[in-house]
């Protein structure tokens, strides 16, 4: 029988499948002897084993007693005691961090007995009205789905009725009254009253837990985080302690170094007589560490030490929450923090430097997500600005948009396709659409530490926090700032680094970082304003570096142009893995191709050709020269002829309208017959890729002269061309076979008219699900294959690459028939299958055969971990992902 409950003592950091990140976490610290306030962790198998039957499985309720029991006797003190009560947290906590989104229930065991005990103990009378009617707020709103609005307007009337500046102005009496309003809020919603018995409270807040997995917000949130929805929560059963008892008591979060700068040296905000959630949804500004220290230089110098221990113990940022509870100091939690992009290079390389780590796993460390976001365009420094505020710049980059101050708002004006800035005073997790459709965030209140700095920086959206001057009026849809007043549909810009906010649009510049990559490290540097840009350029250098030095596979771009090769080149491609030629054939080269598709006989087809040749034998100089020396696999034309022809509907439009006219339109009308006749219900399993070489006599022939000549011509011009002919959508190794004896005959009289050996590869795609099963025969005639992932994608699930996003991708990323699209990231179970089967099939012919990726999968960081393991020689993607792949190739080797 399963085990649903676990003892702090019990668990470790490893065990985070089954006991969620904190609750693993928990154990861990309570392993290594951090001072842990005693409690138990129910397993994500008792949430999934509850969503699976629709109740709490039975002997979870046994295991919870057992358990508590032991706490009551580890603490001395009993649930819903007279005298002396113990008080439970009682906190969700998955597999992944999602911060905010789920339910969590303080002071749980307070009723009308315990709060006299509660009081009894603190010897703060006050203090346990107050808890009293948290729980009671808390409780209704998310155990008993109560319009928390009700709680928070009966305590904003009884703060006027008093004339309370803020909720600490209220007494015991004033707070005792709450109580009693709160209570009867729950009648009237509920027909029933607060629940009195602990116990009780304590089995309905599990459930709540349990069911708040399943959130609207959760599940949103999962579903751009790309995390299952069927991993479900534990939950998190511990002993209170409170941060809320007077002027020595307080709660706060820490980092253990900078994380949005990476610099060493702890980092967090602290909010004296204050409890649990009150940092984090930055209601009120909080005080600095070294403040801390100024007020309890004991319970600091325990905080330091035991961050010390955290970031030696697990070599990495760690971020905490801790309590002081009268000059005692907790932890209530920690976890590998989370960090920005540019934080997690410079934390890397600095934990390297303290020799914590070795360079393997500095490039474990990071990952080319973040990479990609350092390679985001900045704002133009040199540009004329408009400051309108300076705050925390708590989630980089450069956003600029219209002015937002809801969801609604935020939603419908981003379906509109305008960029847009969600501007608040704090954001909560209710705020989780608008924050998602946003290019930028921007609150009034609130630090590096709030809701909406660490929700931001997660999804990697801009977010500047904490911009006090700012005067967010929602009711009167108006933002006032520094004598101005801004409104919905104003555009401003947001610099998540410096934490600037400017009026106006105001223009971007690349990144140091993409200078690096592009240019070098003398440029990368040389744009650099700051020391921490120059840091973080020279720590990308050094990850990128070792990550080219230990990867296996190569990485080549897919670039149909000399262009996209030069850059491509630039940023250390190896090669190009796919250069599309029909993109060659499109723009004003089009009339080319009705010459072919309308020649008649074959004189008039050869007269066609002979036009395109020159053409093409000049993209080919062009290319292979920007790729001298360096491997360029060239594929024969792919799509379907007619998809260079005019549209069909336009073209009848046109002849009817000639015919009307009487006007003469021969030429449109042949055209519109060939249209006609080329038309396919299903062009894409249709006349292209290798069917189309072998019905169109000529076609094939026509490229592979191109490329012979190219090669040819820069071969005496002294360079080293190295072309690959590609054929693509191959089905059959007899397909291949006609091909290549083409290819092999041109290639041998345009060598022997120049006096030169053209022994260039020729391979093919792999790109339907009969060429990988009969990828052992193909091999036969192959000297190389390219998985072609795109196609393979779509004929191996039968889903329309073009129309299946729009179709009903949505309804399968909710009901989770995918976590994401397999366009996008490879799908391991099944196309990966194939890309295996693939894979060994061609090698158990011929073992040295070269292998690689051209779809957009080989700019996939997952994907390309997928093909290291599947012992490709290299992934080829579009030239911008080209330092991703890299980066990402290096980490899978390590
Ligand atoms: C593929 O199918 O994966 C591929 C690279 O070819 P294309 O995208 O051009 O069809
Ligand atoms: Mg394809």
């Amino acid at each position: 029988m399963a085990k649903f409950v676990y003892r702090f003592s019990e668990g470790n950091k490893d065990l985070k499948d089954l006991l969620g990140g904190k609750g693993a976490n928990l154990a861990e610290m309570n392993k290594i002897g951090l001072p842990v306030p005693p409690g138990f962790t129910i397993t994500t198998e008792a949430c999934r084993a509850y969503m699976r039957r629709g109740l709490v499985p039975p002997e979870l309720r046994v295991e919870v007693t057992t358990a508590m029991r032991r706490m009551e006797d580890e603490m001395g003190r009993q649930l819903g005691n007279f005298h002396d009560p113990l008080l439970l947290s009682v906190r969700s906590g998955a597999k992944f961090s999602m911060p905010g989104m789920m339910d969590t229930v303080l002071n749980v065991g307070l009723n009308d007995a315990s709060v006299q005990g509660l009081a009894e103990f603190s010897g703060d009378l006050r203090f346990a009205w107050d808890s009293y009617r948290r729980l009671i707020q808390m409780f209704g709103k998310t155990v008993l789905g109560i319009d928390g609005g009700l709680f928070a307007g009966a305590l904003e009337e009884k703060k006027k009725e008093v004339r309370a500046e803020s909720d600490v102005d209220l007494s015991a009496d004033d707070l005792k009254d709450l109580v009693a309003e709160f209570k009867r809020i729950v009648r009237d919603q509920t027909g029933e009253d607060f629940p009195q018995h602990p116990r009780q409270q304590l089995d309905m807040a599990i459930e709540a837990v349990f069911d708040s997995w399943n959130t609207e917000r959760a599940r949103l949130y999962r579903r751009r985080e790309r995390i299952p929805n069927d991993l479900g929560t534990a939950v998190n059963v511990q002993a209170m302690v409170f941060g809320n008892l007077g002027e020595t008591s307080g709660t706060g979060v820490a980092f253990t170094r900078d994380p949005s700068t990476g610099h060493s040296g702890v980092y967090g905000d602290y909010l004296p007589n204050a409890q649990g959630e009150d940092v984090v949804a930055g209601i009120r500004n909080t005080l600095t560490l070294a403040e801390l220290e100024t007020l309890d230089a004991k319970s600091y110098d325990e905080l330091m030490q035991a961050m010390r221990r955290l970031e030696t113990h697990y070599r990495d940022l760690c971020d905490i929450e801790f309590t002081i509870e009268r000059g005692k100091l907790w932890l209530l939690q920690t976890r590998v923090g989370k960090r920005t992009a540019g934080a997690a290079f410079r934390v890397a390389t600095q934990l390297v430097d303290e020799n914590l780590i070795t360079m393997d796993e500095a490039i474990s460390r990071v990952t080319g997500a973040q990479l990609s976001q350092l390679l985001f365009p900045q704002f133009d420094g040199q540009a004329d600005r408009k400051l309108l505020t300076k705050a925390m710049g708590a989630s980089p980059g450069a956003a600029v948009g219209e002015i937002v101050l809801d969801n609604a708002q935020a939603l419908e004006r981003s379906n509109a396709g305008a960029n847009v800035i969600l501007v608040r005073r704090e954001t909560n997790p209710d705020d989780l659409q608008g924050m998602m459709v946003a290019a930028g965030v921007l609150t009034s209140r609130g630090g590096k530490t709030s809701h909406a700095a660490v929700v931001a920086r997660g999804m990697g959206t801009t977010a500047v926090v904490g911009a006090e001057e700012l005067d967010v009026e929602v009711a009167a849809q108006e933002v006032r700032v520094d004598g101005q007043v801004l409104r919905p549909g104003d555009v401003i810009a947001l610099d998540g680094s410096t934490g600037e906010v400017f009026l106006g649009d105001v223009p971007v510049v690349d990144s140091p970082v993409m200078r690096y990559i592009s240019a070098g490290l003398d440029a990368g540097l040389d744009g650099c304003e700051t020391e921490a840009m120059r840091e973080l350029v020279l720590a990308v250098d050094r990850i990128l570096t070792h990550a080219d030095r230990v990867r296996r596979m190569q990485v080549r771009a897919n670039a149909d142009t000399a262009e996209d090769g030069r850059r491509a080149r630039e940023r250390g491609a190896q090669g190009v893995g796919l250069c599309r030629t029909e993109h060659q054939f499109l723009g004003d080269r089009r009339e080319y191709i009705e010459h072919l598709v309308l020649a008649e006989g074959e004189q008039a087809r050869e007269a066609a050709l002979a036009e395109l040749l020159p053409l093409q034998r000049q993209d080919f100089v062009d290319l292979l020269e920007a790729m001298d020396g360096l491997p360029t696999t060239i594929r024969l034309i792919d799509p379907p002829l007619h998809e260079f022809l005019p549209d069909l509907t336009d073209l009848a439009v046109k002849v009817a309208l000639a015919r009307d006219k009487g006007e003469p339109a021969e030429r449109e009308e042949k055209l519109l017959a060939a249209v006609h006749r080329m038309h396919e219900q299903n062009p894409m399993l249709g006349l292209r890729g290798v069917r189309l070489g072998l019905k169109v006599p000529g076609l094939f022939a026509l490229q592979i002269r191109a490329i012979a000549e190219a090669t040819v011509q820069l071969r005496q011009a002294g360079k080293d061309p190295r072309p690959e002919i590609m054929v693509p959508l191959v089905g059959s190794v007899r397909e291949l076979q006609i091909v290549r004896e083409e290819a092999e005959d041109i290639l041998a009289e345009v060598g022997r008219a120049a006096g030169t050996v053209l022994d260039l590869p020729i391979g093919c795609m792999i790109e339907l699900p009969r060429a990988a099963l009969t990828a052992h025969r193909i091999a036969e005639e192959a000297d190389f294959f390219s998985f072609g992932t795109n196609d393979l994608t779509q004929t191996t699930w039968g889903f329309s690459r073009d129309d299946v996003e729009g179709a009903f991708f949505a309804d399968y990323l909710e009901n989770g028939v995918l976590t994401i699209s397999p366009f996008e990231t490879l799908d391991a179970d099944g196309v990966g299958a194939l890309v295996v089967a693939g894979a060994t099939g061609g090698r158990s012919t011929e073992p040295q055969l070269h292998l690689g990726v051209c779809g957009e999968h080989g700019g996939d960081p997952e994907s390309i971990h997928f093909f290291h393991n599947a012992g490709l020689d290299y992934v080829s993607c579009s030239p911008f992902r080209v330092p991703i792949a890299r980066l990402e190739a290096g980490r899978a080797a390590v």
